[in-house]
């Protein structure tokens, strides 16, 4: 079958690998029918997610038609056309149990933190990912949910991952009625949980970014405000200013490990006074955020990331929340929310790629040319 193909930093490339096989009584096989390349792809994409190995498939958001099934599987049957979650939870244990699918135990014994992963290293399991033409799934009777009549799949294919991280970064920010939330990152992240604040009923929703296309995108999306960090110096002061001098209720991280990069760039002419190996976007979170106010973080960071200023947390009196999205906890009432026309996930894919490009896809969303916002590729 056609896979993408891992082999080192910023190189991916198609090859032909074998057709995965059922290894385990619980596991399904499935023929993918759309798969996204999301910005948690670019951390492995760059380097820098520890024991990245060459070789891996990488694609945790996809959707597909049941090819075969284990014995025990009873849940799904061949010919099923399902969305996949990005956790790979067994649904079983102590952590599953109490809906945490994002941080299941027996899917990556391994790990201290995390889950397993589709197609994310073997910090996250090993796990090989759908940007292929075929990829198996543990746990068949827990993740793969079948995609109700009448929803366009593009839709469904954004409910593996976007929509319920964007929402669950709105609902860890716990807004209050008329709070102002503040979002860094105006990726499909950032823009979900933009919008998904209105409904925790936000009463002004900020995106920040520096990307003009994201933050124009951003304003008809998700109908909030939309600032370029490149044209004010600190963000804090910008927030404050809008804030009578409070700060945000709300801040979200929906950006990540990558800001550091930001290190080494300027804005508006300054070099950043962040050493490098830091997250500007987290610590613009915090300190833009009011006494006693929350920091939601869904932005992925490396497993040792040591980032957080605790004094200013600390001497501010903030709380901070943070994780992997739950898909299967939030998937009954989303998927409500895209029937009911609430939320429209497929209006952001720009992007409609045969899996054979995958190559340019990645450099194209990584480096954030042709408009792109989400793409999806198309085995
Ligand atoms: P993306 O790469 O498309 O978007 C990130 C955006 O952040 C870009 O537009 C970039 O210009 C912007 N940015 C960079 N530095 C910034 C800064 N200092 N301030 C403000 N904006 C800045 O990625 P995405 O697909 O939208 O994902 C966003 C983050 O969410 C990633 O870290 C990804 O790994 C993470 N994620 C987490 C989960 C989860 O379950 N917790 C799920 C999916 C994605
Ligand atoms: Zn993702």
């Amino acid at each position: 079958m056609l896979a993408m193909n891992y082999r080192g930093p910023l190189r991916v490339r198609i090859d032909q690998k074998p057709m995965p096989e059922i290894l385990h009584p619980q596991d399904a096989i499935v023929r993918v029918t759309r798969s996204c390349i999301c910005g948690s792809d670019l951390h492995l994409y760059n380097g820098s997610v520890p024991d990245t190995r060459v070789g891996m498939t990488f694609g945790h958001e996809f959707t597909g038609i049941v090819e075969e099934i284990g014995s025990e599987v009873t849940k799904v049957k061949v010919g099923d056309h399902v969305l996949v979650p990005f956790n790979i939870a067994c649904g079983q244990c102590v952590f599953c149990k109490q809906e945490m699918y994002g941080n299941c135990h027996e899917s990556n014994p391994q790990a201290t933190a995390v889950g397993g992963i589709f197609g994310y290293s073997h910090t996250a399991g090993g796990y090989n990912g759908g940007q292929a033409e075929y990829v198996r799934v543990p746990y068949a009777n827990v993740g793969p949910t079948i995609i109700p009549e009448g929803m366009d799949p593009d839709d469904a294919v954004l409910l593996t991952d976007v929509v319920p991280t964007g929402y669950q970064a709105a609902e860890m920010g716990g807004i209050q009625p008329g709070d102002t939330v503040v979002v860094f990152g105006a990726g499909p992240v950032g823009i979900m949980a933009a919008k998904c604040s209105w409904l925790f009923g936000a009463g002004r929703v900020i995106i920040i970014d520096e990307v003009e296309y994201r933050l124009e995108f951003a304003k008809n999306y998700a109908q909030c405000e939309a600032y370029n960090f490149r044209e004010f110096g600190d963000p804090a002061v910008f927030i404050k200013k809008q804030t009578d001098w409070l700060g945000a209720d709300v801040c979200i991280d929906a950006v990540g490990a990558e800001a550091a990069g930001n290190a080494l760039q300027t804005i508006t002419g300054r070099k950043l006074l962040i050493q490098a190996g830091s997250a500007t976007a987290l610590h613009w979170a915090i300190n833009c955020v009011k006494k006693g106010g929350v920091v939601s973080i869904v932005g992925v960071y490396g497993p040792t990331d040591n980032l957080v200023p605790i004094g200013n947390v600390l001497n501010k009196g903030l709380t901070i929340r943070a994780n992997q999205a739950s898909v299967k906890r939030l998937l009954p009432r989303l998927i409500e929310h895209v029937q009911n026309g609430v939320l429209n996930p497929k209006g952001l894919i720009t992007h409609r790629i045969p899996l054979e490009e995958v190559s340019d896809a990645y450099r194209m969303f990584s480096e954030k040319l042709d408009n792109c916002i989400k793409p999806v590729l198309i085995p």
